[in-house]
């Protein structure tokens, strides 16, 4: 089938809830994507901050066709060798007390809330099911996680939602200290947001609203599913505030292409929240995606990830920054680590498109907001390379 034919018939096929971009993609290796065509593209999207290792990563290949010969799947009655491994290694790197494996981010999102909620209840706080949310996060697809979605265009058409669920301004302590009440069971944001538009968190505001959760017995939950595995420079973005969340979510990157997310909770709220048959799931953490998260980490460990994120992310900022006083049109560039934005008065999606025909992946965040999320492996010739299509691209738009 040529290019047209596929895109036709996924067209007819499928529900309609996404407007693709004008590709056929067919395989990848290392930093580079490859469609039907034969057409070579850089990749600085990486699957939406999942492919932190690159394409066909051999050795992550072979560990996950060695599992496949022993042992895909056995439901969550049972133990297996490979949620023990992969269990032991994400709470050595994370530095929580207790996971969940979930299939997704939005999953793990819902196990939170479901933390949080059952804390409250066990602590018999009556009436205390109040979350505090941000403006602009995102957080999912599914109902509970919609709820504490700050975008009105996502949540409207699907309300009523949680009931309870407030938005505070993200990076404005006042404005989170007037939704704090008795009945305020947690807080819930992105140490940095992602589909917002790229903003860090600041040091000063966490450190405050980690001080409001503790004075008040309010949870901190952290969405780290963008932002965690390594993206910043740290494993998890919030190991760089001198801050704890008592729950934190994990997803795309933990399994670097296989479908799989996780909750992690402090022994304090292991200890007084979700218990047997309070949650499960029949996917979550099979064999095959634990296989996965401990290949991952293995090589997290053996590459030295983090301190290859650090160094090259200088590079890449630098870079973005030039950039920025190069074109009138880009106002400013933020972000950390590998997660990066570059805020544009031109159309972004028409930057994307564009950069797409000139052999560049390149997504967007928030309404105006170009996002660099590549392969944590990327190398400087890489980021040059990325730059040098993206001015391509940007001197179009002059
Ligand atoms: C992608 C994302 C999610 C949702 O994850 P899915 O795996 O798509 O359900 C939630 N929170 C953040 C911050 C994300 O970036």
């Amino acid at each position: 089938m040529d290019k047209l034919n596929y895109i036709n018939e996924t067209e007819k096929n499928l529900v309609h809830t996404y407007n693709r971009y004008d590709v056929v993609l067919e395989k990848g290796e290392g930093v580079y994507l490859y469609d039907t065509e034969g057409k070579k593209y850089l990749d600085f999207a990486a699957g939406i901050a999942v492919m932190a290792l690159g394409y066909n990563n051999r050795e992550y290949n072979d560990a996950l066709k060695n599992q496949i010969e022993k042992l895909l799947h056995t439901s969550n009655l049972y133990y297996n060798t490979q949620i023990c491994e992969a269990s032991k290694k994400l709470l050595k790197v994370s530095q929580m007390d207790r996971v969940f494996l979930t299939n997704s981010g939005t999953e793990a999102i819902e196990g939170a809330i479901k933390a949080a909620r059952k804390y409250a209840y066990k602590k018999q706080k009556k009436g205390c099911y109040e979350i505090i949310a941000m403006e602009h996060s995102f957080h999912g697809r599914s109902l509970g996680a919609l709820s504490v979605t700050g975008n009105n265009h996502y949540r409207e058409p699907f309300e009523p939602l949680l009931p309870g669920v407030k938005f505070a301004k993200f990076n404005d302590i006042e404005s989170v200290k007037e939704l704090v009440s008795p009945k305020t069971c947690a807080i819930i944001m992105e140490t940095v947001q992602g589909e917002g538009g790229i903003y860090p968190a600041d040091e000063m505001f966490l450190k405050e609203v980690k001080q409001i959760c503790k004075e008040n017995d309010i949870l901190l939950i952290l969405d780290e599913i963008q932002c965690g595995m390594g993206r910043t420079g740290e494993m998890f973005a919030w190991q760089g505030y001198g801050i704890k969340p008592d729950i934190m979510t994990c997803a795309k990157a933990i399994g670097c292409g296989v479908p799989v997310g996780a909750f992690f909770v402090t022994e304090k709220v292991a200890q007084n929240s979700l218990e047997p048959g309070d949650h499960g799931t029949t996917y979550g953490g099979n064999p095959f995606v634990s296989a996965a998260i401990v290949e991952v980490l293995r090589q997290f460990e053996k590459k030295n990830i983090l301190a290859h994120v650090q160094d090259i992310s200088e590079y890449l900022e630098d870079q973005l920054d030039l950039l920025v006083c190069e074109y009138d049109f880009l106002v400013e560039r933020r972000g950390k680590g590998l997660m990066q934005g570059v805020e544009s008065k031109v159309n972004v999606s028409e930057i994307s498109k564009k950069a797409l025909e000139n052999g560049l992946i390149l997504i967007t965040a928030g309404k105006n907001v170009l996002r660099f999320v590549p392969p944590l492996i990327i190398t400087e010739e890489n980021v040059d390379e990325m730059i040098s299509k993206l001015k391509q691209t940007l001197d179009t738009f002059v």
